[in-house]
């Protein structure tokens, strides 16, 4: 029934109010025999509070001003990595859906227009259970979309949102994630599977734990032939402060000094393999390169 449903909205065009201001598929590149797409979920709008908050403000204005970045007000991109190879049409992350933002939630939009249909997905990867990137697994109607696909979340993940007690432990500006997560993570028990830091969790895609931005936060590294890429989430959640000042505490972070170590050990990896990198909240698409630069690093987006 919810199947019928879809592909009528589908067909009249409304199964999304989110008008996306770019292009649905953002970015690409080629992986050995496997492409990396990223398509729009749409944006996020969020007060400049939510991340500069506990940074030092004095230094802080520079920096903003040197990425024309407004301290009050945040609208990072939502980019949702797509890896398709022979075998696999894998999806990390499912984006906010209809109830969190308006202006996100525009996933099965941008999967139309890279000419998939959510019934193509044969995986779906979860980085961590934050709204916007866990709350699109429910449609309009409450209906799971995704019904071929197997369910993969780290487990730390999983058993930190499971947890009654979460709701009351994370404080009150995060108390409707826990209520949201748990809701939709009900819809997936019966069919979700687990994994640990290290491991592959399907041919050519390793997990990397990248605690910090919520405890249980996990990376992918995905290799096809002499080439990798690496799937960030929000372990770098931006290209201005945590790449000039990777070490400074974030407000979006749920233990900021644990996602600045993650940071830290990240950079250094990526710089010592050259990896490619996709990021959840970076702009332009979210694919790119870092490079040093004489403080911190620097995002080299691909579409740039
Ligand atoms: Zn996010």
């Amino acid at each position: 029934m919810n199947f019928d449903r879809r592909a009528f909205l589908t067909r009249c065009g409304a199964f999304s109010a989110v008008t996306l201001t770019g292009s649905p598929v953002l970015a690409e590149t080629r992986l050995g025999s496997g492409t990396l797409t990223t398509v729009s979920d749409g944006s996020l709008v969020l007060p400049g509070s939510f991340v500069f908050e506990p940074m030092p403000q004095d230094k802080l204005a520079p920096v903003l001003g040197e990425f024309g970045v407004a301290p009050d007000r945040l609208e990072p991109e939502c980019n949702l990595a797509l890896y398709r190879d022979e075998e696999l049409t894998v999806l990390f992350d499912v984006g906010s859906g209809p109830d969190f933002m308006p202006t996100a939630g525009a996933v099965l939009e941008s999967l139309d227009a890279a000419g998939l249909s959510p019934d193509d997905i044969t995986h779906v990867v979860f980085t961590h259970a934050h709204p916007d990137h866990i709350w699109g697994l429910l449609d309009e109607f409450d209906d799971p979309l995704f019904l071929n696909a197997t369910y993969l979340m780290g487990r730390a993940e999983w058993d930190y949102w499971w947890n009654p007690e979460t709701v009351d432990t994370i404080g009150d500006a995060r108390a409707a994630f826990a209520v949201g997560a748990k809701r939709r993570m009900e819809m997936i028990e019966d069919s979700v599977e687990f994994f640990n830091d290290g491991q592959e969790i399907l041919p050519g895609i390793a997990a990397i734990g990248t605690h910090g931005h919520t405890p249980g936060h996990m990376s992918f590294e995905i290799r096809n032939g002499s080439q990798s890429a690496l799937i960030l989430g929000d372990a770098i959640g931006n290209h201005h402060v945590a790449f000039r000042k990777p070490e400074w505490i974030s407000g979006s972070d749920q233990d900021g000094a644990r996602a600045a170590d993650t940071r830290k050990t990240l950079f250094d990896r990526i710089i010592a393999d050259q990896m490619q990198i996709v990021g959840f909240h970076l702009p332009q698409g979210g694919i790119g390169r870092v490079d040093r630069a004489t403080e911190g690093y620097v995002f080299v987006p691909d579409a740039g």
